[in-house]
């Protein structure tokens, strides 16, 4: 007897819903346990968190799943002892936050959200502005019964608490690196002297004291913003952040701000000011890792062809000079060969089957010759179906049986081509010097090797030609 397999599509797409209230059900109710240790009260990052999490994970981002949320933050509270009015209530304003900051990130250019330019990080703070606003708002119109401070102070209240949290957290959360990246770049040694320096500086923050402390750890965040990745200053800015909230409510930095009106008070003031403080840093690290990224790239493209993927002219001479140097160095120890080699009748090959298939040939052509050759060896193309191979170690007389085994190579490459298989045959001309022999100069090594090949093109292609020197020697 078979058995159907059984298929559950309402219960796989269900199960995402279910571990995002299981999440919001425990952040919630991590926040609420943690309110008793006093330094922990003065963060609430659950609403941050979960908008972090939504953009990086945005399917669970619709109406049903903001609804989940706000519910599994009520279960949360009332499982803790709330009463139902209050608990509906906060966490309308906590529901505010997350919808809020999901608004107005989730439709930015993934550059920007991931904050990977300084837009990128200009809109986080706006979009935190934006929801701190919105939810100390809702705060005042539905909760004012349950405070006892006037409303500008409850406003305020909220406000500085939930932007200085969500801009202290959301940073990490969007720049946090995917799993698959952090396996690609493995273990990486980081330099250590910024970060002794920044917490230096947050513990004379704290022992010196005064309204002006918050700000001596800018200097040490500033060089870890152009030393670290955009996600370790995120944590670095989120630690030193925190910390100088706690030791401000704590009244370890011994400053107070007149008050224009009771409950308006220095942990506000200093909530803000510390938030502002980390955008700078912020802002460099992101803009010099999109310098870093930038420079490996114009690195790349200086190096290598884009097309085939062998070294490029300028990148072929330098390495090709730098041999010629340590052969040099070395008393000319090592012979050396070089091949100048040459696709023939390309232009026919472009002609009849169009310059899409002739790219697809001068692919399939390098990928060729580089199969043919070990390590230490260079493949450069100079231009156009023209291409060059330097090979240390291997003089010319014995370098020729490795030209006829590139050449022969090539006749045997089949390039598809629709139901037809195109053949090409290459022409090279080779050059090169025994050991104990001064080696000409690149540039006359290169120019001998063409004469060479335009004898093998003269001579009837598809052939391997020694440049004079070395026909006088073999
Ligand atoms: P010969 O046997 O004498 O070398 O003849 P040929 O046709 O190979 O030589 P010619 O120099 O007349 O033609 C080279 C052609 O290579 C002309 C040019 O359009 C083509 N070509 C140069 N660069 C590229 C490229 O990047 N892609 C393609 N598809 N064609 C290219
Ligand atoms: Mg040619
Ligand atoms: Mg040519």
């Amino acid at each position: 007897m078979s058995v159907e397999p059984m298929v559950f599509p309402a219960q796989s797409r269900l199960l995402p819903y279910v571990a995002l209230f299981g999440l919001t059900f425990a952040l919630t109710l991590g926040g609420i346990l943690a309110r008793p240790i006093e330094s922990l009260s003065l963060f609430w990052p659950v609403n941050a968190v979960l908008a972090g999490m939504l953009l990086r994970y945005p399917r669970q981002a619709s109406p049903l799943g903001f609804a989940l949320i706000w519910l599994a933050m009520v279960a949360a509270d009332l499982a803790c002892g709330s009463a139902w009015a209050p608990a509906l209530w906060f966490n309308l304003c906590n529901l505010g936050v997350v919808v809020t900051v999901w608004l107005l990130l989730s439709r930015l250019p993934r550059r920007h959200r991931r904050m990977r330019s300084p837009q990128g990080v200009l809109t986080v703070f706006g979009a935190s502005t934006a929801g701190a606003a919105v939810a100390a708002s809702l705060a005042c119109v539905m909760a004012a019964p349950w405070f006892e401070q006037s409303l500008r102070s409850t406003w305020l209240a909220w406000f500085s608490e939930q932007f200085s949290t969500s801009v202290l957290v959301l940073p990490v959360l969007l720049t946090a690196p995917s799993a698959r990246a952090l396996v690609r770049s493995g273990a990486q040694a980081i330099r250590l002297a910024p970060l002794l320096v920044l917490l230096a500086s947050l513990a004379l923050s704290i022992l010196f004291g005064g309204p002006g402390a918050i700000a001596f750890p800018i200097a040490a965040l500033l060089w870890c913003a152009w030393t670290y990745s955009p996600f370790l200053v995120s944590l670095l800015t989120l630690t030193a952040g925190s910390t100088l909230i706690v030791a401000v409510a704590q009244n370890l930095m011994h400053f107070s701000v007149p008050q224009s009106e009771p409950g308006v008070s220095t942990l506000m003031s200093a909530r803000l000011g510390i938030a502002m403080l980390v955008l700078g840093p912020l802002v460099v690290a992101c803009v010099s890792q999109a310098n870093r990224s930038l420079l490996a790239r114009l690195a790349h493209q200086a190096t290598v062809d884009h097309l085939t993927g062998v070294l490029t002219r300028s990148a072929f001479t330098q390495r090709a000079s730098a041999v010629l140097d340590s052969r040099q160095l070395h008393a000319q120890a090592l012979p050396l060969t070089l091949m100048m080699l040459d696709i023939d009748h390309f232009k026919s090959i472009n002609d009849r089957h169009g310059h899409g298939v002739g790219d697809q040939v001068l692919r399939q052509f390098a990928r060729t010759l580089q199969d043919q050759l070990h390590d230490g060896e260079l493949l450069a193309r100079m231009g156009g179906e023209e291409f060059v191979v330097l090979l240390p170690g291997l003089a010319p007389e014995r370098a020729k049986f490795t030209a006829e085994r590139l050449r022969r190579a090539v006749q045997d490459l089949h390039v598809a081509q629709g139901d037809a298989r195109l053949q090409i045959t290459v022409s090279i001309g080779l050059d090169g010097c025994a050991a104990d022999v001064t080696a000409p100069g690149l540039d006359e090594l290169l120019a001998r090797a063409d004469q060479a090949l335009y004898r093998a093109k003269a001579h009837g292609r598809n052939r391997v030609e020694l440049a004079e020197a070395q026909r006088q020697v073999v």
